[in-house]
C-alpha cells in the first residue's frame, strides 16, 4: 500500500470573528492518494469549502495534524504553504477566477509564466492543453466572451498547466447548465488517471459513473466515506518543479498588463499626465522664480541691468578699436556691443516746451524690437522710443509725441539744444513693467556721437587752472561745465564773469587758463585764453542761452577743444548675448581674447528676502511632490481596485507578494514612460511652434537636461512606491478573504 498523499488526522477549523467562535469542521480524519477522484457531497454550510481550503493550503487548521506527504504542517510558515501549493496544489473554483482580459492563451500560458517558463517553451505545451479541453478554435478569444462552460474548460487547462499532482475542484459545475456539467465533471475523471482530483458537488449523480469515492459530509463531520470504485495508484508522486518567473517574463507581463484593459489604461495615463504637468509647470516656474532672483536686486550704478548684459574692458587700459568689435562680435553668442557703455546708464532728456521724456539712448543699429505706431527712421534727425505700453507719453500720447520737433537737452544746464532738433517717427512697445528708466531711444549715429562726449564730461572731473592754481568744485560753488559752441575759435574760450575774482586785477580777459579732465580711464588736458566773459546782459547775445543763472559755471569752447577732452574714444563698452543661458561660456571667450569681464547680474546687490523666497518656493515644490503622490495614489488605487481579483488571480496562480508587485511597477512605469513621451511630444509641438501653449514654453526655456532626468526618477519613485502600497494592501488579507470579497 502506497504512503497518502494527504492526511488529516484530528484536524479542526474554526472561525473567529466578532468575538464569535463557528465551527467550519470539526475532528475531521481522511486520508487521500493519487490516482483517486474524491467526490464530496453535503449540504450547505456543511464544512466542504473550508475542507478544500485548508487541504489546498488557501487557509489555516487549528487542531490536529495535516501531513503532506508524510510531512507534518502545523508548523508550516505562511512561505512554507505558498511552496507547497506550488508544488502540489492545482485550484478550479466555481467562479473560474480566469483574466478576464486574457486571451484563452494568455490565461494558460500566465500560470506556466509565473511558474518560471520561459515564453518560448510553453507554447506547444499551451496548445496541446487547449486542445485537450477542445477550445483550440477560441485560443485567442479574450475569456470575457466565453461562455461558462467553456471558461470552466479554460480553467481546468490552467490548473493542468501547473503539473500539480492535486487539483482540488470547489463546485466546478456550479454555474453550469446540466449538459456542459456532465462533459466538465468527464474531463476530470480523465486527469484523475495520474492525479488526486478532488471535486465538491451537488449533482453527484452526474460524476457518479466516473468517481472512486464519495464523501459526505454534514455539521463539519464527515458522515459517510465510501469506495465505489477501483482506481489505479500511482506509486511515484510527481512535484511541479516550479521557478521563480524570469525577470523577462515579469517585463511581458507588467506590459500586458498596461495595455489590456483599455479604460484603466486611458485613466492611469491621464493621473500620470495630471501628474507630469504640475509636477514640470512647478518645477518649471521654481526655476524661473530662481532665475529671475538671480537677475533681480539694487544697484546704485547701472540703471540698464539686463541680463544678457556683460560690462567689457581692455586689459590693457587702452580704448576699443574697430578691429576689437569686429573680433567680438565674432563670437556666436554675442548679439551687439554697445561701444559706449556709460549711455547705457545715463538718462537723456528730450523736450520741447511742452513735452518732457527721459529715456536710455542707444545705437539705432541695435534696435531689436518691430515697429508698432509710425516706421522706421529715414533721415538723420529721425529716431525710434521703446517702451512699455503704460508709459504716459508713449503708450497715451503716443499720437502726440509722433513726427513731433523735439530737443535734446544739455544734461547740466536743462537746455535744449536747438540746432540738433530730432523726431520721434517711430514707437516699439516692448513687455516691460513701465518703470521709469524703461524707455528707450534709439537714435542715429552722429547723435549718438555727441551723447558719448556728453555723457564722458559727466563722468570725468573737471579741474581749471587760473594763475598756477587749480580750482575744481571742491573749492568753488558750481560745479565747473564745459559747453562747445561752434561759434568761437580754437584756443578761445568764455568763462562767467563771476570768476573775475581768479585772476589778476579782477578782470580774466586774456588770462591762460588750462582745463584738465580725469576720468578712471583716462586725463587729458587742454590749454586756452580766456576771450570773453560773459554776465546777465550779454550771454543770449553770445550763446544764444537766456538763462544766466543756470549755467554760470559753465566754460564755453570751441567743438574741435571739446573733442580733445571727449572724444578719447571708448575705454568701456557692453556686449548683449543672444542666450542668456550660455552667458558664462561667452564670458569665458571674452576673458581669453584679453577683456576684463562684469556680469551685469553680479552686479547687483541681493537682497536676503529673496534667498527666503527660494527657501518658501523650495518647501511648496516638495509639499506639492508629496500632494500630488497621494491624489495619484488614491486615485489610482481606485483604479486598480477592479484589478484585485487579477492579483489574487495570480496569487493563487503562485505569484509572490514580491512577483505581484514587481508586475505592478513594471505596468505603472510604463504608463508614466507613456506619460512622460507624450508630454515630451506636447513640449516639442511647442518647440517647433505647432501649437503655442505659455506654460509650455516656460518649461522649455526654464528646465534643464538634469531637470528633465531629475522629474523622471521623482515619477518612477512614485510609481515603485504605490506598487509598495498596492501590493501591501493586497497580501494584508489572506488570498481566500480577497477571493470571497471579490466574488
Ligand atoms: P459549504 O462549502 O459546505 O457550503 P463552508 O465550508 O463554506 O460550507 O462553511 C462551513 C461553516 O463555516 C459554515 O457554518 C459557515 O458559516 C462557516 N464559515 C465559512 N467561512 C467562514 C468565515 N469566513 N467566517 C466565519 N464563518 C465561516
Ligand atoms: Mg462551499
Amino acid at each position: 500500500m502506497e504512503k497518502s498523499i494527504i492526511k488529516l488526522k484530528n484536524v479542526s477549523k474554526f472561525y473567529y470573528s466578532k468575538g464569535v467562535i463557528a465551527s467550519g469542521f470539526s475532528r475531521i480524519n481522511l486520508e487521500f492518494k493519487i490516482g483517486e477522484f474524491v467526490a464530496i457531497t453535503g449540504e450547505s454550510g456543511s464544512g466542504k469549502s473550508t475542507l478544500l481550503n485548508v487541504i489546498s493550503g488557501l487557509d489555516s487548521y487549528e487542531e490536529g495534524e495535516m501531513y503532506i506527504n508524510g510531512e507534518e504542517t502545523s508548523h508550516y510558515t505562511e512561505e512554507d504553504f505558498e511552496d507547497y501549493r506550488r508544488k502540489y496544489i492545482g485550484n478550479i473554483f466555481q467562479s473560474f477566477n480566469l483574466v478576464n482580459s486574457y486571451t484563452v492563451y494568455q490565461n494558460i500560458e500566465l500560470v506556466m509564466l509565473l511558474n518560471g517558463a520561459k515564453k518560448k517553451e510553453v507554447k506547444d505545451k499551451v496548445l496541446e492543453l487547449i486542445r485537450k479541453v477542445d477550445l483550440y478554435k477560441f485560443r485567442n478569444t479574450k475569456v470575457s466572451k466565453l461562455s461558462g462552460g467553456q471558461k470552466q474548460r479554460v480553467a481546468i487547462a490552467r490548473a493542468l498547466a501547473k503539473d500539480t499532482p492535486i487539483i482540488i475542484a470547489d463546485e466546478p459545475t456550479g454555474n453550469l447548465d446540466s449538459r456542459s456539467s456532465k462533459s466538465i465533471l468527464k474531463l476530470l475523471s480523465e486527469i484523475a488517471k495520474d492525479k488526486l482530483v478532488i471535486v465538491v458537488t451537488h449533482n453527484y449523480e452526474d460524476v457518479e459513473e466516473y468517481v472512486t469515492r464519495k464523501i459526505k459530509m454534514h455539521d463539519g463531520k464527515v458522515l459517510e466515506d465510501k469506495k465505489i470504485r477501483d482506481y489505479k495508484e500511482v506509486s511515484n508522486i510527481k512535484e511541479n518543479n516550479y521557478k521563480d518567473i524570469s525577470f523577462l517574463s515579469k517585463i511581458r507581463l507588467g506590459i500586458r498588463n498596461t495595455f489590456n484593459v483599455l479604460p484603466k489604461f486611458l485613466l492611469v495615463l491621464l493621473v500620470y499626465l495630471f501628474v507630469v504637468t504640475s509636477l514640470m509647470s512647478e518645477y518649471a516656474s521654481f526655476r524661473e522664480e530662481e532665475h529671475l532672483e538671480s537677475i533681480s536686486g539694487y544697484n546704485g550704478y547701472f540703471l540698464d541691468n539686463d541680463e544678457d548684459r556683460i560690462v567689457l574692458k581692455k586689459n590693457d587700459g587702452t580704448s576699443f578699436s574697430e578691429e576689437d568689435y569686429n573680433d567680438i562680435l565674432k563670437i556666436d553668442n554675442v548679439d551687439y556691443v554697445m561701444k559706449n557703455d556709460l549711455l547705457l546708464d545715463t538718462m537723456i532728456n528730450i523736450s520741447d516746451n511742452d513735452y518732457y521724456l527721459s529715456t536710455r539712448v542707444n545705437s539705432i543699429d541695435n534696435f531689436r524690437g518691430k515697429i508698432d505706431i509710425g516706421k522706421m527712421p529715414e533721415e538723420e534727425s529721425e529716431v525710434v522710443i521703446a517702451g512699455s505700453k503704460n508709459d504716459y507719453y508713449i503708450g497715451y500720447m503716443a499720437n502726440e509725441i509722433l513726427d513731433r520737433e523735439l530737443y535734446l537737452t544739455d544734461m547740466y544746464t536743462g537746455e535744449m539744444d536747438k540746432s540738433n532738433p530730432i523726431k520721434i517717427v517711430g514707437i516699439s512697445y516692448t513687455d516691460s513693467k513701465g518703470y521709469y528708466s524703461d524707455d528707450v531711444i534709439y537714435v542715429n549715429n552722429s547723435i549718438m556721437e555727441s551723447l558719448t562726449y556728453e555723457v564722458n564730461q559727466v563722468y570725468s572731473k573737471i579741474k581749471v587752472l587760473f594763475q598756477n592754481k587749480y580750482y575744481d568744485s571742491s573749492n568753488y560753488d558750481n560745479n565747473f561745465r564745459i559747453i562747445p559752441k561752434r561759434n568761437i575759435d580754437e584756443g578761445n574760450a568764455y568763462i562767467s564773469s563771476d570768476l573775475n575774482y581768479l585772476c589778476k586785477n579782477y578782470n580774466c580777459i586774456g588770462t591762460d587758463i588750462s582745463i584738465d579732465a580725469e576720468n578712471i580711464y583716462y586725463k587729458e588736458s587742454i590749454n586756452l585764453k580766456v576771450n570773453k566773459t560773459y554776465d546777465k546782459k550779454n550771454i543770449e547775445s553770445l550763446t544764444g542761452i537766456k538763462d544766466y543763472e543756470s549755467i554760470s559755471g559753465v566754460i564755453f569752447i570751441s567743438s574741435t577743444d571739446y573733442n580733445k577732452l571727449y572724444s578719447k574714444g571708448n575705454f568701456q563698452s557692453s556686449v548683449f548675448v543672444k542666450n542668456v543661458h550660455n552667458i558664462d561660456n561667452t564670458i569665458k571667450l571674452l576673458n581669453d581674447r584679453g577683456y576684463s569681464t562684469l556680469k551685469i547680474t553680479d552686479a547687483l546687490v541681493k537682497l536676503d528676502a529673496l534667498a527666503a523666497i527660494r527657501i518658501f518656493k523650495t518647501i511648496v515644490t516638495v509639499i506639492l511632490a508629496v500632494v500630488l503622490f497621494f491624489i495619484s495614489y488614491f486615485v489610482i488605487k481606485v483604479i486598480l481596485k477592479s484589478r484585485n481579483i487579477y492579483f489574487t488571480t495570480i496569487r493563487m496562480l503562485g505569484s509572490s507578494k514580491k512577483v505581484s508587485r514587481q508586475i505592478l511597477i513594471i505596468e505603472l512605469i510604463n504608463d508614466a514612460n507613456i506619460a512622460y513621451l507624450l508630454f515630451g511630444v506636447f513640449l516639442l509641438l511647442n518647440y517647433f511652434g505647432v501649437i503655442n501653449i505659455s506654460f509650455a514654453h516656460t518649461i522649455i526655456e526654464y528646465m534643464k537636461g538634469n531637470d528633465y532626468v531629475l522629474l523622471y526618477l521623482v515619477l518612477v519613485m512614485m510609481s515603485y512606491l504605490i506598487s509598495n502600497r498596492f501590493a501591501r494592501k493586497i497580501f494584508k488579507d489572506s488570498a481566500m478573504k480577497v477571493l470571497k470579497e471579490e466574488v
